[in-house]
């Protein structure tokens, strides 16, 4: 039995959705818990979507969504861009492997530069999850050091040297099958803390790089002070150690710069993913040509020094890079990244209205294309429409319940809309004043709902 069971938003969610019960039988047979990314999972099972377009998408037994999830924020320009399917189309009829250089590699990078100033230099990877790797390695090769600090709750990938201090183990003790020599080299300190930063870099001389989510950690769930970037940054150069900006989901989306460009801080490194591959697997890592040149056969050679090795079967991918330049030449010439951020502020202010009208002091938050939910934990007195995330802090940012966030968002689906597990998500330049007033109304349903349950 579970918690659901007598549910009447479970049972309107399963009612709408046979066609997703009977394939997440059959995949619980396949995979773990069913899922093939952690972020999927919901109880009792999630929808199987078989086709998108613009902001919307549609599940196998036809019910549309206004989708927030946008391709784990892959998708500023939406679903199948008109620009980025025609490359795409174009790019697969020329073959999808060729086992050599192309000039689409080409293309793709100079993309990348246009926008970002720091990107010096460019190397492919497939995921965002092996560019702060690669970024990590770098960044130690460089410095001769081996420490790295990162703030508590920022979220980098899923490789060992970051795999805790993001949901839990904030100690910086390992998570299962991570050695703790891995974690014993890893500096844990609170966002926005300046004097906890300060005795970070004053206690250790060790520190090879700094990296950050540049907006606060899970897209600004956690909203940093622009005041502590720049402070990273100063303290950063002033101790001999790398700054890492990881725009994985910032970069193209904060500004057709990242992040970087938007505050005017120049990072050493910066990994790149999502939007830097229009919607297909692709990444980067950028940034100093000197830092990215222990990648470079003959200045390792001429410098004595062992070259950085870098395969990977899918690296610069000529379809991925096709889809990246298309969606990043459409960023960089038109208003896309504004529009989705605008269309998210009036998300943010239309949620928050029916939120007050229900008399709920939760609020909806965030910068730029996101939005975040805070469900206020410690029953602060809050009006959700005058909200202010800084003034909160981050334990209570991150508390949600858990399994009342669950039915929410399984009202949500019943009544149109599909966001994250936490009732947040991202927008894209697709999304309409038409989705934001759909959106509205069916957070007001949803809430009805709940409140028939008992629930708020
Ligand atoms: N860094 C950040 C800030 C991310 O949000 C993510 C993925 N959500 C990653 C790195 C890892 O990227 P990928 O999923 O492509 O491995």
């Amino acid at each position: 039995m579970n918690a659901f069971t007598n549910s009447r938003i479970v049972a309107a969610y399963r009612e709408r959705t046979p066609g997703s019960a009977s394939l997440a039988a059959e995949a619980a047979r396949l995979f773990p818990s069913g899922v093939t990314h952690d972020g999927r999972y919901l109880d009792p099972y999630g929808l199987y979507v078989s086709r998108a377009q613009g902001p919307h998408k549609w599940d196998v037994d036809g019910n549309r969504y206004i989708d927030f999830f946008g391709g784990h924020g892959a998708l500023l320009l939406g679903h199948q861009h008109p620009a980025v399917t025609e490359a795409v189309a174009t790019a697969m009829a020329a073959g999808t492997h060729f086992g050599a250089s192309h000039q689409g590699e080409i293309t793709w990078a100079k993309a990348i530069q246009r926008l970002v100033p720091s990107a010096e230099r460019v190397r492919f990877t497939s995921s965002g999850t092996e560019a702060t790797l690669m970024a990590l390695r770098l960044a130690r090769a460089f410095t001769g050091r081996q420490t790295i600090l990162r703030l508590r709750a920022h979220f980098h990938g899923w490789h060992d040297h970051m795999a805790g201090g993001y949901s839990n183990h904030f100690d910086g003790t390992p998570t299962p099958g991570v050695i703790p020599g891995i974690t014993d080299k890893t500096v844990l300190v609170d966002q926005n803390d300046i004097a906890g930063l300060r005795a970070a870099f004053a206690a250790n001389n060790d520190i090879a790089a700094a990296i950050l989510e540049p907006t606060g950690g899970t897209f600004g769930q956690i909203p940093i002070d622009p005041d502590f970037v720049h402070e990273l940054r100063r303290l950063t150069e002033a101790n001999g150690a790398l700054l890492i900006m990881d725009e994985v989901v910032t970069g193209f989306r904060v500004s057709p710069g990242g992040a970087q460009v938007a505050y005017g801080i120049r990072p050493d490194l910066s990994s790149f993913a999502k939007i830097v591959a229009g919607g297909l697997p692709g990444a980067a890592v950028a940034g100093r040509k000197d830092v990215l040149d222990q990648l470079d056969f003959a200045v390792s050679a001429a410098a004595g020094k062992e070259k950085i090795q870098h395969p990977g079967t899918f690296n610069a991918n000529p379809v991925s890079a096709a889809a990246g330049t298309a969606a990043l030449t459409v960023i960089a010439e038109t208003d896309a990244t504004d529009r989705a951020s605008a269309t998210a502020a009036a998300l943010r202010a239309a949620l928050n209205a029916v939120l007050e009208d229900a008399g709920l002091s939760w609020a909806f938050y965030g910068t730029y294309s996101g939005f975040h939910l805070f469900t206020n934990p410690g029953k602060r007195a809050i009006r959700p429409t005058s909200f202010d995330a800084m003034t909160i802090p981050a334990a209570e940012l991150k508390d949600s319940p858990k399994a009342l966030l669950g039915r929410l968002r399984l009202a949500m689906m019943v009544n149109g809309v599909d966001t994250n597990g936490r009732i947040g998500g991202v927008l894209s330049a697709t999304h309409t004043e038409q989705d934001v007033a759909d959106t509205a109304a069916a957070l007001r349903e949803s809430l009805k709902m709940l409140r028939q349950e008992g629930e708020v």
